[in-house]
């Protein structure tokens, strides 16, 4: 048994006693809460592995961008392309993609008139 005496809890306002810095509540809070911004901030977990996979998988069946090849020009993809951007609530399904070249490609974004710069590819 510690023979300290108790004192209150560190987290504002708690009136719980305690040995250590917080009350048990407050220290797995406080733990919790270390976790998560100690962690690396991600921006978006859609673009992660799996949309890695998905992506090669799409350019592997597209080989050609599907732009030029309406165009009867054979160029090789380069980056694929959300017709519905993720940002908008578009998918990786492959219904969502198109495979371009990097010419096409900037040319849809400056035309959808593109609000994400760049990023949201
Ligand atoms: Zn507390
Ligand atoms: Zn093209
Ligand atoms: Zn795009």
């Amino acid at each position: 048994m510690p023979t300290k005496p108790a004192h209150p809890c560190a987290y504002p306002n708690c009136p719980k006693l305690t040995h250590s810095r917080y009350c048990e509540e407050h220290t797995k809070l406080a733990n919790k809460q270390y976790e998560r911004y100690g962690r690396k901030y991600r921006p978006s977990k859609r673009y992660g592995r799996a949309w890695k996979r998905i992506r090669d998988n799409y350019a592997a069946a597209h080989p050609l961008c599907e732009m030029c090849l309406q165009q009867g020009r054979y160029t090789p993809t380069e980056q694929i392309h959300h017709k519905l951007p993720l940002a908008q609530g578009g998918t990786n399904d492959t219904q969502n993609l198109m495979a371009l070249c990097k010419a096409c490609h900037s040319r849809i974004h400056s035309e959808m008139g593109d609000r994400w710069g760049g990023r949201n590819l």
